[in-house]
């Protein structure tokens, strides 16, 4: 596999100009509607930062964290994660930039619910090819670094909502990724567990390192971050210090 060689040293992620339309079959079903929802988003983010993203609902912010997260293609603009220019990554290395690179934590935490806490985390691990016993040894360190290693065993129906989102949180750091992008991690979370839950990223961007994104709702989740970028009608209003 070749692709083009990253540009060393620079920031972890950056856009230029990045925007997405959604083109929808109008009512008719003959003709379709375009609908822009981001707006020339250009940012640039460090490693090791520690970044809130905050916006109305329907201000872009999952629109955003979608493109950053790879998972979905801007419709104009750049972007580079660790210096690969994502638009220039075939399928294949996409999905290796993606996988090494980044954890995704989600609001409903996307627990396989017939699955143990233990086997959801090693799961991606099987996918990518290792053995069940290091991949079961891995995932052990991992719940035990997020507090649930005794919970290992149980199943997500069996754990509460803080519990459940350790696990995600443990399954998203499998791969040692540099940056988590957390989209409103702690959305269905009461306000005690919410702050446990941000207590653990602020520890795995602290003494680990990892650069963390998260979307929240709420201005004390958000006041926890260092660096706050607001979200209007899919524009950048605000991108510097908390408090704004
Ligand atoms: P937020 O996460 O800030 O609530 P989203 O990024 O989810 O906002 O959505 C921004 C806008 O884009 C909304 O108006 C939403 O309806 C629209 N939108 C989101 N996803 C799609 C999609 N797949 N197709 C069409 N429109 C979408
Ligand atoms: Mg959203």
């Amino acid at each position: 596999m070749t692709h083009p060689a990253p540009i060393p040293g620079g920031p972890l992620i950056r856009t230029r100009d990045l925007c997405k339309i959604y083109s929808l079959q109008d009512g008719t079903g003959d003709d379709t509607v375009d609908t822009q929802v981001l707006f020339d988003v250009s940012l640039a983010i460090d490693r090791g930062e520690f970044v809130a993203i905050m916006g109305h609902s329907g201000s872009g912010k999952s629109t955003l964290m979608n493109l950053l997260g790879c998972l979905d293609t801007p419709t104009s603009g750049h972007y580079w994660l660790e210096g690969h220019d994502i638009a220039a990554l075939s399928d294949d290395d996409l999905a290796r930039v993606r996988n090494r690179s980044i954890g995704f934590v989600f609001q409903g935490f996307n627990l396989l619910r017939r699955m143990t806490a233990l086997d959801n985390v090693a799961a991606p691990l099987l996918y990518a090819g290792s053995t069940r016993a290091q991949a079961r040894s891995r995932a052990r360190e991992l719940l035990e670094r997020t507090g649930l290693g005794r919970f290992a065993a149980h199943q997500p129906t069996q754990l509460s909502g803080g519990q459940q989102q350790r696990v995600a949180i443990s399954r998203a750091l499998v791969n040692n990724p540099p940056l988590i992008l957390a989209d409103e991690p702690t959305g269905n979370l009461d306000t005690q567990t919410s702050h446990e839950i941000m207590a653990i990223f602020e520890q795995l961007n602290r003494e680990e390192g990892i650069t963390v994104v998260l979307v929240t709702h709420e201005d004390d989740i958000a006041a926890r971050a260092r660096r706050l970028i607001r979200l209007q009608d899919g524009r950048v209003v605000h991108d510097g210090g908390i408090g704004a």
